[in-house]
């Protein structure tokens, strides 16, 4: 597997203060790579980095081997695609005009063919066929965030940077998503997607690195990095790590009493 990015010693700092501090990391086509951690960790901050849209105090960070300020801003777009943990659409277009500006990059560089052929390969993927006509401001948060997640695959970019894609989801299109996060890896793909569900990182994530305080403080398989000891440090919470589970991918429980009134 190449490297899609490379960063060294990375630091951003916003309204003063340093929000990222000292990352070092790998992002390499072929893989999912779920970033996790507390609120207010910087795991925004960090993919924001990623994009280019945060700037870089200090440290570098290598795209497909070049730096990333070397990077015209129409490049970056036919590199690199990104969903955003708000999705911003404020005028209301509608669900397959969003989906279409996922090709405006490549405006003038593919074919009429390929544009459609993305494009409907993207409202499949992410089950937004019955909403193309609505108003992308008239829907629920999850269809936002799938109608967004289409833009994004409509892209079609080399690496995916995806914030939160899951947040607002119901359990089949949460599941949906990380599949389409499989599918796009095994297409050779960088993926990097933020969460916060730590079972669902373990089961589709092929590493996963956990973000405290603006740093990287554990990174590898979700079995390496899934320690009790890690994951109650990290958030301060006691959890049980299950290992046997139906799929082998360890799942994450809090400590929780309990109840008896709970099954009555
Ligand atoms: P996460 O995505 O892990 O929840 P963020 O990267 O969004 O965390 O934010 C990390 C920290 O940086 C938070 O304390 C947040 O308040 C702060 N922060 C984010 N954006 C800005 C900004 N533009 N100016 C100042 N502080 C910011
Ligand atoms: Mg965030």
């Amino acid at each position: 597997m190449t490297a899609a990015y490379e960063v060294r010693g990375l630091t951003c700092r916003l309204g003063g203060r340093e929000i990222v501090r000292g990352v070092d990391l790998e992002v390499r086509h072929g893989e999912v790579l779920a970033l996790v951690g507390p609120n207010g960790a910087g795991k925004s901050t960090l993919l924001g980095a990623l994009t280019g849209d945060v700037p870089v105090a200090s440290g570098e960070i290598l795209l497909e081997g070049r730096p990333l300020g070397q990077w015209s801003s129409a490049d970056l777009a036919r590199a690199r695609s990104v969903l955003l943990q708000a999705n911003q659409v404020s005028f209301p277009f509608t669900v397959r005009e969003v989906v279409e500006m996922g090709r405006s990059p490549w405006l003038g560089r593919s074919t009429a063919q390929e544009d459609e052929a993305a494009i409907a390969e993207a409202i499949e993927r992410t089950d937004i066929a019955h909403l193309l006509d609505r108003p992308f401001t008239a829907l629920s948060g999850g269809e936002r965030a799938r109608a967004s997640l289409a833009r994004v695959l409509a892209q079609r970019t080399p690496v995916v940077l995806l914030d939160e894609p899951t947040a607002a989801l119901d359990l089949r299109h949460q599941e949906d998503v990380m599949v389409v996060a499989r599918d796009l890896a095994a297409a050779g793909r960088a993926v990097v997607v933020v969460l916060h569900d730590l079972s669902l990182a373990a089961a589709r994530a092929d590493r996963m690195a956990i973000v405290e305080a603006g740093r990287i403080v554990g990174i590898g398989t979700p079995a390496d990095v899934l320690t009790p000891e890690t994951v109650e440090r990290v958030y301060g919470i006691a959890v049980h790590v299950l290992t046997d589970t139906p799929d082998g991918h360890p799942i994450v429980v809090p400590h929780r009493e309990r109840s008896d009134t709970a099954s009555s």
